[in-house]
């Protein structure tokens, strides 16, 4: 484990800001209790833990959909109040538009943003074949395999041209082999659009594959158990002893989440 931030990390300019944020819910719950987090911009964070210790909940504070009881998020500097087309989220359920075509569900924030026909058609046709899509424009969901629809929600999100990308447990729903694959191919479209994302998951490997920091967070009250940077090379072999060895620490330090909700 690594607690020191990297030099570029260090160096690199803060893109959100969560400030002594803490929530809780009128049934008396609280998700997070003075949580501190900076991600600098175009870096790529897990939020890791077990169900329940407040991912979801942070990841909502910052695209604007739930606001805080105490503390703020800042997005480039200025409090976050509301949703916003600069943070794209994609969800676990794919949450397309069942009654449009791939290209439709792609084209459609550009379409609300009165962007020209030529226009949207082509940035729509290029995002789909970033994610792979290319000649599966025309298919509508029910055609698509749950990998494809979630393709089809990550190059909508992109469409949007957010400078921020919420993912909140994205491939949750996949089987292990498509969810490897698009794991892989998430590394790949981050490397090539820079953008600044924020993805929950309670799984160690997928985080670890995934991200340059993790943030393990522990449960009852939500906090910030430990912030992780990842030094790994991308593409990440899973199979390799830096990978191996990293996976041990994060396992462990999760475990005792999971073992102070006393379930497993
Ligand atoms: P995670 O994403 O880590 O599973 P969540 O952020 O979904 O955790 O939830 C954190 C805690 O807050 C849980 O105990 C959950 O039951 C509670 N919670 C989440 N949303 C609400 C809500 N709208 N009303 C009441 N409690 C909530």
């Amino acid at each position: 484990m690594n607690q020191v931030p990297r030099n570029i990390a260090a160096a690199a300019r803060t893109k959100i800001r969560i400030e002594g944020v803490s929530m809780t819910f009128d049934n008396g719950v609280t998700a997070l209790e003075r949580v501190n987090l900076e991600l600098a911009e175009n870096s790529f964070t897990c939020l890791l833990g077990p169900s329940g210790c407040g991912k979801s909940t942070l990841l909502g504070m910052i695209a604007g959909f739930v606001q805080p009881t105490a503390g703020r998020v800042l997005v480039d500097g200025a409090p976050v109040s509301g949703a916003s087309a600069d943070r794209g989220v994609v969800f676990q359920e794919y949450a397309l538009f069942p009654w449009r075509t791939a290209i439709g569900n792609v084209e459609f924030g550009p379409l609300m943003r009165r962007q020209p026909r030529a226009q949207r058609r082509s940035l729509a046709l290029d995002y789909l074949a970033l994610v792979g899509l290319a000649g599966h424009e025309s298919k509508y969901p029910f055609e698509l395999s749950g990998g494809m629809k979630q393709r089809v929600a990550i190059a909508r999100a992109f469409a949007n041209s957010p400078s921020v990308l919420l993912m909140d447990e994205p491939f949750g729903a996949l089987d292990a082999q498509t969810r490897e694959i698009l794991q892989g191919e998430m590394v790949r479209i981050w490397q090539r659009e820079r953008k600044t994302i924020v993805f929950v998951t309670h799984s160690i490997s997928e985080s670890l594959f995934l991200a340059d920091r993790i943030v393990v967070m522990a449960t009852k009250p939500g906090t910030i158990k430990t912030v992780i940077d990842v030094d790994l090379p991308h593409p990440r072999e899973r199979t390799e002893p830096g990978f191996i060895a990293l996976e041990r620490e994060v396992k462990h330090l999760v475990r005792e989440e999971v073992d102070k909700l006393g379930v497993m």
